[in-house]
């Protein structure tokens, strides 16, 4: 016995001892006050079958069916026990260690195991606290699915899943909250109530001062029931009519006349600023709701057409109509004072989103495409989404919805705005493509069925939503600020240009990779088509795989998949080629290659410099003419880490005091962040990332 070696849990192997297997059965003779005889002990160890490179765990199964079968049933239920108590105390270690990593990470990003897209900017006790619960989160989000998953559908494919999701063909996002993801809310049932339809204690905004204030608290407690991003397309509509009521319709004509009688003789466009100060610095405090997170807040911009679209039919609860002069300068005026506030503060949110509507090849209103180049050329970063349909928006930071009900409704307020995305289940295309050419199989045909599971897996998930939700636990849903039919479960894909590489397609504009693009997501609608009903809406979106994409990577590359780098693109091209131009760039997100994504898609246009006023103009009509329909540009702030001067230049030296210790402020993905707090994987991706001239 002593040549044998056995498997200890941490995967080492080490020489056999008889004798360690004797003194554990001998403890638990004694912890009942009894004790056992040589005799009693080679009786029990006899019954034992020890083989080279068995588990300890194998080992302790053995010994508690030997206790039993040589009846010291007491003795035998104190064993296990005994094994009780060093599992947990093992686990117990395990949050220790994670604890002791986490206090010596350099970030709360790279310190964070499972979820590192938290917007945390410092790690502190706080996110300490957020980040302990989260594994237990994973494993009970996984056992509710499960079950779900078995009663639907049987244990065979609940097996299949747990199968796929632990060999990282496909992974779940969020598991690490129990919320639903993203919503894009109508605030409708809060101007008619206040918050109390949701939990809160406050009444209905009916002023300026009243709107602005609960606007924040609304939003956070929001924000606590949602694991992802909170939409509120209608804030500056609101806020418009809360400013005409006040100092009527013609406000923004008199802006500069003196509202305030006090020694600080505000004007109405002061008053404005402020309100704008109050609510963005407000959103982008860490909250202790979300354990030191700031809320994930998203805002929208509407040219005169999308305005019509959504908000024509639109009545405030008095009976009056939203007016467009005066959104529209307040819209601008809100944008201009953001873009000169982040000279002064690093301010990630809102997320903002210019909607436009185009018709042959470029915007249709003139004056919003003039105004949203005007502002990139100002310096300012935000998205722009660009569509020939009034009826498809994007709501939300990361969805392209079909509005299915423009209509108006006096309790719901514009069903257009109303919309997000519950849960988000992502493929593998780049280990899927890879496992069918190793074994053999037809191409698309294990990727079908991969796909096909993601569908009722989703559909799994909807039920305990809906269970969630007979019981009263989702309150945003019964009052209305979201609807649950109108939420998209949506497929997620991430390795799709791996995968490419991997089968020799180049990536670029050419009739081979846009084939492939096309069977892959055709794949991927054609089973949201088979598996929509009234009640079941899906979706396919490039997730921006913050975190997704670095652990794909790693994964692939440890299983001895092909890897061509150390994070999943979220682009239609290779973030660090610089070969392509801009415009092959939004060609490469244009109509041919994104038509499938219902979800949506971001093309993030990296370039080192600012260009002109018409230089973005001219990029509107390109991405006019392509069909490219959501878009950014990114041209890195500089932050002085010395005196604490922005610029919204990409400089290698501070303009103020000359040091070269700076910060860069970037998209991680979707919002704009210090490039120091990115965790360690994407810090250095955003290291390659490639920024181009004009
Ligand atoms: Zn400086």
């Amino acid at each position: 016995m002593d040549q044998l070696y056995i498997i200890k849990r941490n995967g080492k192997r080490e020489p056999f001892s008889a004798e360690k297997i004797k003194n554990a059965i001998a403890k638990a003779f004694l912890s009942v006050n009894s004790f056992a005889t040589q005799e009693v002990l080679i009786n029990v160890m006899s019954r034992l079958k020890i083989h080279d490179g068995i588990s300890v765990e194998e080992i302790q199964n053995q010994v508690e069916v030997s206790l039993m079968a040589e009846r010291y049933y007491e003795v035998a239920k104190a064993y296990i026990l005994y094994r009780q108590r060093h599992y947990e105390d093992r686990e117990v270690k395990e949050k220790l260690d994670f604890l002791i990593n986490y206090c010596n990470a350099s970030n709360a990003a790279t310190g964070s195991k499972y979820d590192a897209n938290a917007n945390v900017e410092k790690k502190n006790i706080a996110t300490l606290i957020g980040e302990l619960p989260k594994s237990n989160f994973i494993r009970l989000n996984r056992r509710m699915l499960c079950d779900k998953i078995k009663d639907l559908y049987g244990k065979e494919l609940s097996d299949k899943y747990l199968y796929l999701l632990n060999h990282h063909f496909i992974y779940k996002n969020d598991e690490t909250s129990i919320a639903n993801y993203c919503a894009s809310i109508t605030m409708y049932p809060w101007l008619l109530d206040g918050t109390r339809s949701i939990g809160g204690n406050a009444s209905a905004p009916t002023n300026l001062k009243s709107y602005c204030g609960g606007f924040i608290n609304m939003v956070f407690m929001v924000s606590s029931m949602l694991s992802g991003a909170c939409a509120t397309p209608e804030f500056l509509m609101y806020m418009d009519y809360f400013i005409r009521k006040e100092y009527g319709d013609n406000y923004y004509q008199e802006s500069d006349k003196i509202v305030d009688l006090s020694l600080k003789q505000r004007s109405i466009d002061k008053v404005i600023t402020d309100c704008f100060q109050q609510v963005v610095y407000s959103i982008n405090q860490p909250t202790g709701a979300r354990n030191f997170q700031s809320v994930f807040w998203n805002v929208a911009y509407y040219d005169r057409y999308y305005f019509e679209s959504l908000f024509g039919e639109f009545r405030f609860p008095d009976g009056t109509r939203p007016i467009w002069e005066s959104l529209s300068w307040l819209q601008k005026r809100f944008m201009r004072w953001f873009n000169e506030e982040r000279l002064r503060a690093v301010l990630t949110f809102p997320v903002e989103t210019m909607a436009l509507l185009s018709k042959d090849g470029d915007i249709i209103d003139t004056e919003y495409a003039d105004f949203t180049a005007e502002m990139y050329a100002a310096g300012h970063s935000f998205f722009t989404y660009v569509s020939d349909n009034a009826d498809s928006l994007s709501s939300c930071c990361r969805l392209r919805n079909e509005i299915q009900d423009n209509g108006f409704s006096y309790t719901l307020g514009a069903g257009g705005v109303s919309t997000g995305s519950k849960s988000v289940l992502t493929i593998n295309i780049n280990r899927c493509i890879q496992y069918e050419c190793r074994n053999n199989i037809p191409q698309y045909q294990f990727i079908g069925e991969v796909i096909d599971l993601m569908h009722k897996v989703q559909i799994a998930y909807n039920e305990n939503l809906k269970y969630l939700q007979s019981k009263g636990m989702l309150p945003l849903f019964d009052a209305g600020y979201i609807a649950i039919n109108r939420q998209y479960l949506t497929i997620g894909v991430n390795g799709l240009v791996e995968a490419a590489e991997f089968l020799n397609i180049p990536i670029d504009d050419n009739p081979l990779y846009q084939k492939f693009v096309e069977d892959i997501l055709g794949l991927v609608e054609k089973y949201n088509h088979q598996y929509r009903s009234k009640e079941l809406l899906f979706n396919c979106e490039m997730i921006p795989a913050e975190n997704v994409g670095v652990k794909h990577a790693k994964w692939d590359r440890e299983d001895g998949y092909r890897v061509p780098r150390d994070c999943y693109n979220s682009y239609f091209y290779r973030v660090e080629d610089e070969s392509l131009n801009l415009l092959d760039k939004f060609r490469l997100h244009g109509i041919r290659y994104i038509a499938h994504l219902t979800g949506g898609s971001a093309l993030h246009a990296n370039l080192e410099e600012h260009l002109s006023q018409a230089q973005y103009r001219q990029l509107l009509r390109v991405a006019a003419q392509e069909g490219c329909n959501y878009f950014t540009f990114n041209i890195p702030n500089t932050v002085c880490n010395d005196c604490g001067h922005i610029d919204k230049r990409y400089l290698h030296e501070c303009p103020e005091c000359h040091s070269t210790n700076l910060d860069y402020l970037t998209r991680v993905i979707g919002y704009m962040k210090r490039v120091s707090s990115f965790s360690q994987a994407r810090q250095e991706e955003a290291s390659r990332r490639y920024y181009g001239k004009m």
